[in-house]
């Protein structure tokens, strides 16, 4: 099962595709979170993609390409993969047609997940991640059990990107580089949209559904 998840800031792909790679034991491979474990730890690549992430912005589609395409020879992709923040515009989705067209693979579906600019702003600004795990907790509508700290021992911070003048300007980020891939996939005929709306457990249901009506053998779990 080769997976992406497609959607605007906020509409919960982290949360969901973490709990799609518990359910379907495939890995959950996040771009953004690969970049800011680059940034906190001052390698190279943090500090070419630094700017570009404090401004919104994407980062160039190198940097990210040659990431993604070398956590997906890992041992763990063999099975399928989720993707969760890549592809983000059209020359990388062309690039990871390619990429994978070249080892005989292919994406088999891509799941979008519209959600309305009011409710990505409440369930960004809040927002709290953990850099040891990904998950995320919300201070009002999520918080975690021991106050500032993940499940899994994690030290929740918010991240640097979620204050309102960056979230404005990766929301139009999206609209423009990002929302022309549902066409896209869409005209691939692998795009599902599902319904953002509601409780992580309820857009995970919906999800759930999809996948596993699917007509793969890899779908089952
Ligand atoms: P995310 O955690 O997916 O919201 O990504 C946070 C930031 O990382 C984005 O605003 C971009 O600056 C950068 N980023 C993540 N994924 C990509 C990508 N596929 N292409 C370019 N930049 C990316």
């Amino acid at each position: 099962m080769r997976m992406v998840l497609l959607g605007p800031p906020g509409a919960g792909k982290g949360t969901q595709g973490k709990r799609l790679a518990e359910k379907y034991g495939i890995p959950w491979i996040a771009t953004g979170d690969i970049l800011r474990e680059a940034v906190s730890k001052e390698t190279e690549l943090g500090a070419k993609a630094k700017a570009y992430m404090d401004r919104g912005e994407l980062v160039p589609d190198s940097l990210v390409e040659g990431i993604v395409e070398s956590r997906l020879e890992e041992d763990d992709c063999k099975d399928g993969f989720i993707l969760d923040g890549f592809p983000r515009n059209l020359k990388q989705s062309r690039s990871l047609d390619d990429y994978l067209e070249a080892r005989g693979e292919k994406l088999d579906a891509v799941l979008n997940i519209p959600v309305g600019d009011d409710v990505l702003v409440q369930r960004i600004s809040g927002r709290l991640v953990c850099p040891k795990c990904g998950r995320n907790y919300h201070a009002a509508t999520n918080p975690p059990d021991r106050d500032g700290f993940c499940e899994c021992g994690g030290k929740l911070y918010s991240r640097d990107d979620d204050n309102p003048e960056t979230v404005r300007a990766r929301l139009e980020v999206y609209s423009s580089e990002t929302a022309p891939l549902i066409d896209y996939y869409r005209e691939k005929k692998i795009l599902h949209e599902v319904d953002g709306s509601g409780s992580p457990e309820e857009v995970f249901e919906r999800i759930c559904g999809i996948i596993d009506s699917l007509p793969t053998e890899g779908a089952g779990g």
